[in-house]
């Protein structure tokens, strides 16, 4: 007999998953309740034809992509590499062009500060270290306990080499690395990718620094929405039956007493409620949103609203991102980051206090630096803002007065007049509505405290047919990572059902 699997969300991960299990012979079915595929990574489109990608912008360890594209016979995307790093803005006036890789960005540094250099040199390695331990032992494996983790490190030299590092906080870890003012600011930042105050992750997170420098960091040719795309498109080509415009609103065990009998799951489609039984759900709808809005009453369900109530979690910081249609002749580099005088003041303004930042962290995206094919106008702008917490009401009167003043803080600290027009601006509102993050974050929730033995939960359940997979669960958030948790549980699965 098939056995019958629900996907609930057609992010990344949720497309991914989807495609290795129909390949392996399951009966897969997508519930999705927007009327586009690729949840968070998404695209606008101009009355032109002209394309905006919003979401995830930089893509880093190709490596993961190639794999999965081999396996399933994707061929249409070109990955293009990035010839050129970030720029990185300072309110002192100081300017990096930082290029990519351990060696390159050694150089760059050197020019202007030997001892700068050798400080991010020894940071970069030590980074890479981590990252390679985490790749062999950590990323692929549901979350090792602390003891046999703590072994492996042991063994592998790690924690000889860089004693106490991991159980470290991490903005410790990065003072006692780098002296520069500037430099410790853009390391802090790393922090928020897992939604922490530097203060209170742990050290190890240093590893995403290879990952951002160290790594090559790819753009898809024609646009980074090509990735969700080709996934729907495989899945389509197999069979998979794909529900958009399809919130689930429940799903229950069909017997409370016999777990193994499946699921029920009621979902909305064509204005009506509609029924269906599956032997398997794998949801891809965050496990926060899941357990508060359509998972029931399990213990599942519980133990993440119990996280958030009882204050050990909180949603993540969200974006407020502006789609701009540039109109100046301008060349800037594919990324462009301004920091503000004390990015880690901004931080505690927007995640701590849910509060619109003073001097806002920005983000600027310019893909035509990369990909001529991508018209020059395409201009993707990104600042800090508190996730829905914050009970800002989002009108667009309030979203213009953001963006005016993010515009302008583009043009004073970055030196150009940036003609052009708003397209587009997205809230966290309207991501929480769009994507179903939760509370309109963008990275799940987070812990609040230190906790160095912490990891994200493994995403198979104490259900045998109940999984999780996506950036709430083990190994996190980012294009690459949902993906790796999309395919360590269709291992798990194919494993456990066949
Ligand atoms: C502004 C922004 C910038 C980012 N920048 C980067 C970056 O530069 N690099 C990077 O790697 N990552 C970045 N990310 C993170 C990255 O986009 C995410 O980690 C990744 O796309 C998450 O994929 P996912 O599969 O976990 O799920 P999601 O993309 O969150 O998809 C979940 C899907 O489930 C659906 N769903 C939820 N509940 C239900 C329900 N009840 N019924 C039906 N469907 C449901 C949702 O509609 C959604 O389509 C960024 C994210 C944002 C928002």
């Amino acid at each position: 007999m098939t056995i019958k699997i629900a996907v609930i969300g057609a992010g990344v991960s949720g497309l991914t998953v989807a495609n290795l299990l129909v390949k392996r012979g399951f009966d897969v079915e997508i519930f999705e309740s927007a009327d586009k595929c690729g949840g968070k990574m998404f695209q606008y489109k101009n009355a032109e034809g002209i394309c905006w990608d919003t979401g995830p912008t930089l893509i880093s360890l190709p490596q993961e992509l190639n794999k999965l594209f081999l396996d399933l016979n994707i061929s249409e995307i070109e990955l293009l590499k990035l010839h050129t790093g970030s720029h990185l803005n300072f309110s002192d006036g100081t300017n990096w062009e930082l290029p990519i890789g351990l060696n390159n960005i050694k150089k760059y540094l050197a020019n202007s500060n030997e001892k700068l250099s050798q400080d991010v040199f020894n940071a970069l390695e030590i980074s890479s270290s981590i990252y390679e331990f985490a790749e062999k032992n950590i990323f692929y494996n549901d979350p090792p306990n602390a003891i046999s983790l703590g072994l492996k490190s042991f063994a592998s030299g790690l924690m000889l080499k860089y004693p106490k590092l991991t159980l470290t906080p991490y903005r410790k870890v990065i003072d006692s690395l780098i002296s520069d003012k500037n430099m410790r600011e853009f390391f802090y930042h790393f922090a928020s990718y897992v939604g922490m105050n530097p203060n209170e992750a742990q050290g190890g997170i240093l590893s995403i620094a290879h990952v951002e420098l160290v790594s090559p960091i790819v753009f898809p040719k024609g646009g980074v929405y090509q990735i969700a795309s080709a996934l729907e498109r495989v899945a389509i080509e197999n069979k998979v039956n794909l529900h958009l415009n399809s919130p689930v609103i429940s799903a229950a065990l069909k017997d409370e007493k016999n777990p193994s009998e499946g699921w029920k799951l009621s979902y909305k489609k064509d204005n009506s409620i509609h029924h269906a039984n599956f032997d398997i759900v794998i949801s891809n709808s965050d496990p926060f949103t899941a357990s508060f809005s359509w998972l029931s009453n399990t213990d599942i369900s519980k133990n993440y609203v119990e996280k958030i109530n009882k204050n050990i979690y909180r949603p993540s910081e969200s974006q407020f991102v502006i789609l701009f249609d540039l109109y100046d002749d301008i060349e800037l580099l594919h990324h462009v980051k301004i920091f503000p005088e004390s990015w880690l003041e901004s931080f505690v303004q927007v995640c701590e206090s849910y509060q619109l930042p003073k001097d806002p962290c920005i983000y600027l995206v310019w893909p035509h630096a990369t990909d001529k094919s991508i018209s020059p106008r395409v201009l993707f702008i990104s600042a800090m803002a508190p996730n829905n917490l914050s009970g800002i009401n989002w009108s667009h009167d309030f979203c213009l007065q953001y963006a005016e003043r993010i515009l302008e803080l583009c043009r004073k600290r970055l030196k150009h007049a940036f003609k052009g027009k708003i397209f587009k601006m997205i809230s966290p509102q309207e991501l929480e509505g769009r994507a179903n993050s939760f509370k309109g974050g963008i990275y799940s929730a987070c812990l609040r405290k230190f906790n160095p033995l912490a990891f994200h939960d493994s995403g198979i359940t104490k259900y045998r047919n109940l999984y999780f997979v996506g950036a709430g669960i083990h190994p996190g958030a980012g294009v690459t990572m949902v993906i790796k948790s999309a395919k360590r549980i269709s291992q798990h699965i194919s494993k456990n059902f066949k």
